[in-house]
């Protein structure tokens, strides 16, 4: 007799891109699409519809999970959940991306930031599997962080905006004036995919191994990571993104993030072991979507 598994619905959605998922978990895979972002409903109708698919294939989904590109009102209790918050990307500041799924599905929806719910991914079925307090980052055309502090997901006024920070930046090393469209060089605007490209001229994955543009990016992380660190305490830094997955670039992460330390955390993990401090993600690129399932499976835990 086989036991039946709920069936979950998940969205990863980007700013190019949702892909999404029904399933119950990475080895139970029934179907994925990826769908280009362009408006909201138009976007959001074909999830509906490859859902609607899904379920006359599989059976009904118990959840949904969706975590997206913010910033977004995750608080359930609040008046705009569900709504993406004003964001420079055209036509989506103020929609209501939950409101449009609920007009079709009668069952939990769980909302997060895409770095949260890759967080949980991570926590679930990756890298971060037994941890109480970690913390995941990506490092691609822009920069995020989600926090899972004693044993969950950190969302606190709204949600952390961990590629916001302000970093040292040493002007006549680095005479780039950043590209954050708010804070001119602040972690993103110095380290994201878009600022390595206007700095340089050429995408970043143009640029060979032993480009000096990989020193800099891994200084601007390390500070990062320093101050991530000594702030929320982790038990481990997980860094992905398509900047933050190169293989080239955790080694020297690792180091400076140690160096940067100096030894004021007297942790083994960070003394003697950082390659198991700041590590690349468990699941690979398939944090985003394995993410938003453990969003719908956790939300089921929690009615
Ligand atoms: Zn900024």
């Amino acid at each position: 007799m086989t036991k039946t598994l709920p069936l979950y619905g998940a969205i990863e959605g980007g700013g190019t891109k949702f892909n999404c998922a029904v399933g119950s978990g990475p080895d139970d895979i029934r179907a994925e699409i990826r769908i280009a972002t362009t408006t909201p409903e138009e976007t959001l109708n074909q999830v509906v519809e490859f859902f609607k698919q899904q379920e006359d294939a599989h059976g009904k989904l118990s959840a949904i999970g969706f975590a997206c590109f913010g910033p977004l009102d995750p608080n359930p209790a609040s008046l705009t959940f569900g709504h993406i918050l004003p964001t420079p990307k055209p036509g989506w500041t103020n929609a209501d991306v939950v409101g449009i799924l609920r007009k079709h599905f009668n069952i939990p929806i769980a909302f997060d930031t895409d770095v949260n719910g890759a967080a949980l991914g991570e926590w679930r079925w990756g890298a971060a599997r037994g941890l109480q307090t970690f913390i995941y980052l990506t490092v691609g055309t822009g920069v995020g962080g989600g926090a899972y502090v004693e044993g969950k997901l950190l969302h606190g006024l709204i949600h952390p905006e961990m590629g916001h920070i302000l970093l040292d930046h040493d002007r006549k090393k680095d005479a780039f004036e950043g590209a954050c469209p708010f804070h001119g060089d602040c972690f993103e605007g110095l380290a994201s995919g878009v600022a390595i490209e206007k700095r340089w001229g050429q995408r970043g994955g143009t640029l060979p191994a032993d480009h000096p543009a990989w020193e800099l990016e891994a200084d601007y992380i390390a500070q990062a990571l320093m101050t991530y660190s000594m702030t929320l305490s982790p038990q481990r830094i997980i860094i992905g993104g398509g900047v933050g997955s190169l293989g080239h670039l955790l080694p020297k992460v690792q180091i400076k993030t140690r160096d940067l330390i100096n030894g004021y955390i007297q942790s083994p993990v960070i003394l003697d072991h950082i390659e198991s401090y700041i590590v690349n993600p468990g699941l690979g690129g398939r944090s985003g979507v394995l993410g938003a399932m453990a969003l719908a499976e956790q939300s089921l835990k929690t009615l």
